[in-house]
C-alpha cells in the first residue's frame, strides 16, 4: 500500500523545500522526503551570499565565450534576487536578508581589464553594474586596503542567513498542507505504470510526478530512473569571526584570489570564496588549515580590519557543481513526469527562482520568468 500525492519531492535543502512550498501554495498535494534533517547539507552550510555577478575566477580561467554561455544563469540569479526581496513577507519569517550590493575589487590593471570585460557581458545580460575607479571605490568602501585601484559594484547583491531559509520554506510549505518527512533515510525511486514510487521511512509514496532536488545525490537518483547526468561535488570551507562594530555594508569579492566577505546582522564577518577543504577517512568534508590560512591572508589584504578579529568557527561542506556551471532544471528525458531541480555553485541564491520555475513546469505550465530557461534543460 502506498500513500498517494500529486508530487513527490526528494531532498530537504533549499531546492526541495522551496519547490515544496511553491507547489503547496498552488494547492498541489506534495510529499517531501529528506534522508536526514532538513537543511543539514550545502543549503545550511553555505556562506549566505546572494550573488548576481558572473563569478570572476571561472571567468578568468574559462574565458569570455564561457561567460556568454553562462548569462542565462545570471538572469536566473537576477530573477531570484527579485524574489529574495519579498521572501520574508512571503514566508512570514526573518531571513536576515540584506541587500547592500556586491563589490568586486581589482588591485592592478590586468584585473581591472578583466573586471571591465566581465561587466560588459553582465550588462548585456541586463545586470546593473557600476565601474568604480580608485577615487570612487575609496569613497564607496573606505574599509578597503589602499591596494584597491578600482572595481565593479552590483547593487542587487546581498546576503541572507542560510541557517533559517530552507527551514522557513519548509514551515511555509507545511502551512500550505505539504507533507514533509525528515529522517526518512535515502529514498529509492522507481517508475510505476502511472508515475513514480519512492520508498522511504519504511513507507511507500506514490505520485504521477517526481522532483529530484537531492543536491550532489541527484546523479544517483537519475541513474536509478535509467537516465544519466553529470554533476560534481567539491569539499570547500567557510569561516566566521567574532562580532565586530558594523563596518562592512557590502558583499566583497577580490579579482586576484578566491574571496567572499560580508558582515552579518550580529556583526560577525563571514569569510569564504570556495577555498578547498579535505575529506576524512570516511569521506566527510573537514576543514583544511592551509586553506584557512590562505583565505584569511587574502581577506586581510583586501579588508585590513578583519586582521584584528578572531575566527570563531571554520566549517566544511560539499558544494554541488556542473562542468559548465549552468543549472539543470526541467523534465528528465525518457522519464516523463520526473523533474530535476539542481542549481550548482550558487544554489542558495538561485534556489527561490529555480524552485518557482520547477513548480510551474511540474504543473504543466510555462514558467514566466522573463527569460528563456532552455539553457538549463537536462538533455
Ligand atoms: C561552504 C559552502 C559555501 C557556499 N556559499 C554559497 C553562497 O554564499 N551563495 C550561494 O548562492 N551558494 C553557496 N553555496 C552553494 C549552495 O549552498 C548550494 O548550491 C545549494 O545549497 C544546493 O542546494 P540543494 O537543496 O540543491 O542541495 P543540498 O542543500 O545539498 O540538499 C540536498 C538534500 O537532499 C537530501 N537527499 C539526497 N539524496 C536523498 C535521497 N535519496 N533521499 C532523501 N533525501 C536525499 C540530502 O540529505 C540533502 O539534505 C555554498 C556551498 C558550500 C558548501
Amino acid at each position: 500500500m502506498s500513500t498517494r500525492f500529486d508530487v513527490i519531492v526528494i531532498g530537504g535543502g533549499i531546492a526541495g523545500c522551496a519547490t515544496a512550498h511553491y507547489l503547496a501554495r498552488d494547492g498541489v498535494s506534495v510529499a517531501l522526503l529528506e534522508a536526514g534533517e532538513l537543511n543539514a547539507f550545502a543549503s545550511g552550510a553555505n556562506a549566505g551570499s546572494l550573488h548576481a555577478q558572473i563569478p570572476h575566477d571561472p571567468f578568468v580561467h574559462k574565458g569570455e565565450n564561457w561567460a556568454r554561455a553562462f548569462t542565462p544563469a545570471v538572469q536566473l540569479f537576477k530573477a531570484s534576487l527579485d524574489i529574495w526581496t519579498g521572501l520574508e513577507a512571503e514566508l512570514g519569517a526573518d531571513l536576515e536578508i540584506g541587500v547592500g550590493g556586491g563589490l568586486l575589487v581589482g588591485a592592478n590593471d590586468v584585473e581591472m581589464r578583466q573586471i571591465e570585460a566581465k561587466a560588459r557581458i553582465e550588462r548585456d545580460a541586463g545586470l546593473e553594474i557600476e565601474m568604480l575607479d580608485r577615487a570612487a571605490i575609496r569613497e564607496r568602501a573606505p574599509y578597503l586596503s589602499t591596494n584597491a585601484i578600482g572595481g565593479a559594484f552590483c547593487p542587487s547583491e546581498g546576503k541572507a542567513n542560510p541557517l533559517v531559509v530552507a527551514p522557513a520554506f519548509a514551515a511555509a510549505a507545511r502551512a500550505h498542507g505539504a507533507h514533509i518527512v525528515s529522517n526518512a533515510g535515502e529514498a529509492r525511486v522507481a517508475r510505476t505504470g502511472d508515475g513514480y514510487e519512492a520508498a522511504a521511512a519504511g513507507q511507500l509514496f506514490a505520485a504521477p510526478r517526481l522532483v529530484i532536488a537531492a543536491g550532489i545525490e541527484t546523479g544517483k537518483l537519475v541513474e536509478s530512473l535509467g537516465g544519466s547526468i553529470e554533476i560534481q561535488g567539491f569539499p570547500i570551507q567557510a569561516n566566521v569571526t567574532e562580532p565586530a562594530e558594523k563596518f562592512l555594508p557590502h558583499l566583497v569579492y577580490c579579482a586576484g584570489e578566491k574571496l567572499t566577505m560580508k558582515q552579518t546582522r550580529i556583526g560577525t564577518v563571514l569569510i569564504g570564496g570556495g577555498w578547498p577543504a579535505k575529506l576524512d577517512a570516511r569521506g566527510r568534508p573537514v576543514a583544511d588549515p592551509a586553506s584557512l590560512a590562505a583565505n584569511l591572508a587574502v581577506a586581510k589584504s583586501v579588508v585590513p580590519a578583519v586582521g584584528a578579529l578572531q575566527i570563531v568557527r571554520t566549517w566544511a561542506a560539499i558544494v554541488n557543481g556542473t562542468e559548465d556551471w549552468l543549472p539543470i532544471l526541467g523534465e528528465l528525458p525518457g522519464a516523463p513526469g520526473a523533474f530535476i531541480n539542481y542549481v550548482p555553485w550558487m544554489g542558495f541564491t538561485g534556489g527561490p527562482a529555480a524552485a518557482l520555475a520547477i513548480a510551474k513546469m511540474v504543473q504543466g505550465q510555462r514558467p514566466d520568468m522573463g527569460f528563456d530557461l532552455a539553457a538549463f534543460a537536462p538533455q
